[in-house]
This record gives structure tokens, C-alpha cells and sequence, in this order.
């Protein structure tokens, strides 16, 4: 039951705001590191942090400083000028990644759209593809983001239905199947790009078998194809590596970062490729008036460097593994849990229901009680992706928590 208090404020929510999400019933007024606080002062584990935007913690205090010390000197320019801040920010965070070039932008969907843009100039002049032939190959179950174009390779009707008419060129082929890459690589020269997301996060922490990323790219070198992973969810130390490709060793042609990459601070995202690439893309062709903004230099350094000089890689491996050993062993017990799965600390428990069933709301809401934030997604499953520098203390603690939620179901 909601108090008075959090009635007024759910209310001017539901009333001021478009209705495109359905929160849980709580609301949240502070944070810090793993906790987050709602008005009355109830403290909660963030086991959403934002998507993963907030691997570092909430109020990061490296980030934090980072942010406010550039915020009061200069927060924008616009790219129209050079700015203090952004050429070392980027030397940083290329050569953390390993690549030569990023290309800043905002959102993470505006990420993927200059990634697609890349790709494309690629295919009609780096691959000489035929004049707006260029294609893209996309997965089933995808997710990466809400602009028209991404959203016309989307596997869902909701996020589609009446928002035509969609953007061409992408074909979709079923995750975690690498003859149906092969079969259509071979049959198709007018492919310019293969993007795929290292593991399915919003499709309920999808994981495709061991060696599916690295025969996909041998596949796209055989073919000529850009490899593109969108790492918004799994970049950043989420699944136990700084990226989630380098479990399988390989390098993409183009990375996609987002969430993460300000600790949630404030939007950043962009596109790290190699010299050789991102060199077709010239003055005038694309741009954004705050992305690589000194603000966003700044904070995106800061929060790169978090994550590199507290090892949240090791952190995230070490206690990923903990998190779903305990979660199988709950399993045993509470039945309600069909599958555990995940890296790192991006996991999510598989119910045994269907996917319009209320009970993963339910639980949502127990866990909510109990003091652990979670939601449902794709239905049957819960997402649990705490931030990376929880410790181990507090991961036993939270484990507890399910456990003790998931009695009655
Ligand atoms: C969140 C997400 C996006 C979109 O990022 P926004 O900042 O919400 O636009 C794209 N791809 C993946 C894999 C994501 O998880």
C-alpha cells in the first residue's frame, strides 16, 4: 500500500508523465553505493541499478567529484569548438578498450543509430555495395533502443505496432545460431553489418553458447561484414570483463557503449572502431550538440577509470559465480525457479509460469518488501544485475532476501 505521500507523487507521475513504463509502486528519493533510499526513508538494494547504467554505485564519489568540478567550470560547448576535457577523456577510454577512435554521442539508441550509420557508409564505400542496397543483419529478440530504425528490427509488436512506416535494410535471424549467419552471409553481398548484443538483456539475459560470438565474427571476416556488438548492457564490467566480447576473445570491428560509460551521472554513449573506419566519416556528416560535451568527457574519464582501478571485472566474475551457485541451491527449495542464468552480475531467474502470468509482479513486490528492488522482464523472468561494487556481505544479504521472498510461491 502506498502512504499518502508516495500517492501524491505516483499520482502527478502518472498524471504529468507519458504512461510508457509501469514502475514498481515505490519511490525513490536517494542513493548510495548499492542502496537506494524511497521518500520514507525505507532503504532497498538496487538489483535494476538503472539497467546497468550505474555499475560504479549510486553517487560514486570519484564520478561525483568529477562531475561537479567540470560542471561548474564548463559543462558545454557544443563541437563547434575544442574543448579541454575531450581528446584526453578519449585517449583514455580508446585505449582502455583497445580501439583507436570513439565517436561520442548521448543515449545508447542514438549509439546503435551512428553505428548503423557507420556501417552503412562502410558498405557503399569501403565494400562498394550498389547505392541503397546496404543491409544489416539483426537478431531475434534484440533490443537496442526506441528510434524508428532500431525499432524497425524489433522482435516486439508493442514497441513497433503503428509507429510505421519502419526503416529498411535490416534482416532478422534467430539468436545463438551461427549457420543461420552463415546461410545468409553467403546468399546476400549486399550485407554490411551483423549487430548483436554479446548476451540478451532486456530479451531476460539471454546467453548464447560458448563460442557462438567468435564463430559470428569468423563468419563476418570470411564475408566481408562488419561485426557490431552493442555492449550498452554488457560493456563496462557487467559480465565479468570489460567487455563481454573479450570472453570470447574477440575484437569487434565497431563497440557500442552506453549506460555505463557516466556511471549514470549523466547520458554518454558513442562508438569505438579503428582508425581505418571511422575515417569515412567526415566533416558535416554527423553530430550532436552535446555528445563529447567537456561534462561528458569529464564524467565518462572518471567513470572508465572507477571501473579499471577497482577492478569491477573481478569483482563482477568472482561474485557472479557466488550469486548463481546460491540461486541453484535456492532453487532447490523454491521450486517457483525454473532456470538460473547469466555472467558476472547480470543474471536473472527463469519462473515457472507463463509469461502473462502476475506472479513475477508478485515477487517483485515481495522483494520490495523485504528491502530489494527487481522487475520482471519478458514476462516470466526476473532480472538481477546489482551494482558491481556491492560486496560480499551485502550479496549474501540480498541472497537471503530472494530466498526468503520466493517462500510463498
Ligand atoms: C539500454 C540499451 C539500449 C538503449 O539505450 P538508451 O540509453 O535507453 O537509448 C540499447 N542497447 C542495449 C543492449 C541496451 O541495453
Amino acid at each position: 500500500m502506498l502512504s499518502r505521500l508516495e500517492k501524491i507523487l505516483t499520482d502527478k507521475e502518472e498524471i504529468f508523465c507519458a504512461n510508457t513504463y509501469k514502475p514498481l509502486p515505490v519511490v525513490l528519493k536517494k542513493g548510495k553505493g548499492v542502496y537506494v533510499w524511497d521518500v520514507h526513508s525505507k532503504k532497498y538494494f538496487d538489483f535494476l541499478s538503472s539497467y546497468s547504467a550505474v555499475n560504479q554505485g549510486h553517487g560514486n564519489k570519484k564520478i561525483l567529484r568529477s562531475f561537479i568540478r567540470q560542471a561548474k567550470k564548463l559543462a558545454l560547448t557544443s563541437r563547434a569548438f575544442y574543448n579541454s576535457e575531450l581528446g584526453d577523456a578519449l585517449e583514455y577510454i580508446t585505449s582502455t578498450f583497445g580501439y583507436d577512435k570513439m565517436l561520442p554521442m548521448n543515449s545508447g539508441a542514438e549509439a546503435v543509430e551512428t553505428a548503423i550509420k557507420i556501417c552503412r557508409k562502410w558498405g557503399y564505400e569501403v565494400k562498394k555495395i550498389k547505392e541503397n542496397k546496404a543491409k544489416i543483419v539483426v537478431c531475434d529478440g534484440n533490443f537496442h533502443g526506441r528510434t524508428i530504425s532500431l525499432i524497425s528490427f524489433s522482435s516486439s509488436e508493442k514497441s513497433k505496432k503503428n509507429f510505421g512506416p519502419l526503416t529498411p535494410g535490416f534482416q532478422i535471424i534467430e539468436y545463438n545460431n551461427v549457420s543461420a549467419l552463415e546461410k545468409i552471409l553467403k546468399k546476400d553481398k549486399n550485407i554490411a553489418g551483423f549487430l548483436v548484443e554479446p548476451i540478451q538483456g532486456e530479451n531476460g539475459v539471454v546467453v548464447p553458447d560458448d563460442g557462438y560470438l567468435s564463430d559470428c565474427k569468423k563468419l563476418c571476416e570470411k564475408y566481408n561484414v562488419l561485426f557490431i556488438a552493442d555492449e550498452i548492457q554488457t560493456g563496462i564490467c557487467r559480465t565479468g570483463k570489460l567487455l563481454a566480447s573479450w570472453h570470447e576473445n574477440i575484437k569487434p570491428d565497431l563497440v557500442i557503449l552506453g549506460k555505463a560509460l557516466s556511471g549514470g551521472f549523466y547520458p554518454v554513449s558513442g562508438v569505438l572502431t579503428s582508425k581505418k573506419i571511422m575515417s569515412i566519416m567526415k566533416v558535416g556528416m554527423h553530430g550532436s550538440t552535446f555528445g563529447g560535451s567537456p561534462l561528458a568527457g569529464a564524467v565518462s574519464k572518471a567513470a572508465i577509470k572507477y571501473a579499471v582501478d577497482y577492478n569491477l571485472s573481478i569483482k563482477s566474475e568472482v561474485l557472479g559465480k557466488i550469486f548463481r551457485d546460491a540461486l541453484w541451491d535456492i532453487s532447490k527449495t523454491r521450486k517457483i525457479i525454473k532456470n538460473v542464468r547469466g555472467k558476472g552480475l547480470l543474471n536473472a531467474i527463469v519462473l515457472d509460469c507463463d509469461v502473462n502470468s502476475k506472479i513475477p509482479w508478485e515477487i517483485c513486490l515481495k522483494l520490495q518488501e523485504n528491502g530489494l528492488l527487481a522487475k520482471p522482464t519478458q514476462g516470466n523472468k526476473i532480472r538481477f544485475a546489482p551494482p558491481l561494487i556491492i560486496t560480499k556481505r551485502q550479496l549474501k544479504k540480498a541472497i537471503s532476501i530472494i530466498d526468503e521472498s520466493l517462500r510463498d510461491f
